[in-house]
């Protein structure tokens, strides 16, 4: 029962974090993977971890895009977030993340489009690296 109260939106976060406090060791490079997206007057809090093997789309507690997830979070409820989402409030509090700001909402939409549809966003990598 303890679990199944564990996974509201507040336990969840309130989880991530707890969970991110206890970590010792840290893999730096993946908390530089994580990008926070902003764009001009829209009020959003949308991440993107930008993996070896593929991207995610991240609402910081709440949801991650990758396999594990949606398997074993979503699906049977086994546990209440994935490693990335424990990896970004990390990312966040010692500001290991880089900021990205969009050009407009269609950029953002176009970004986690090529996300969902093709695990990776080109959009987002070319403005990152073509600087
Ligand atoms: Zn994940």
């Amino acid at each position: 029962m303890a679990e199944d109260n564990k996974c509201t939106v507040q336990g969840s976060l309130k989880s991530v974090i707890e969970e991110a406090e206890k970590l010792e060791q840290y893999d730096e490079q993946a908390l530089r993977r994580f990008i926070r997206l902003q764009v001009q007057n829209v009020d959003l809090d949308t991440w993107v971890y930008l993996g070896p093997s593929g991207d995610y789309v991240l609402v910081p507690g709440l949801f991650c895009s990758c396999n594990d997830f949606t398997i074993r979070v979503v699906g049977k409820r086994e546990k209440c977030y994935c490693k990335h989402l424990v990896e970004q409030a990390v990312s966040e509090r010692k500001k290991l993340y880089k900021t990205v700001n969009l050009e407009s909402f269609e950029e953002y939409v176009k970004i986690l489009n090529e996300i969902f549809t093709q695990n990776l966003t080109s959009t987002l990598r070319r403005k990152l690296y073509s600087r």
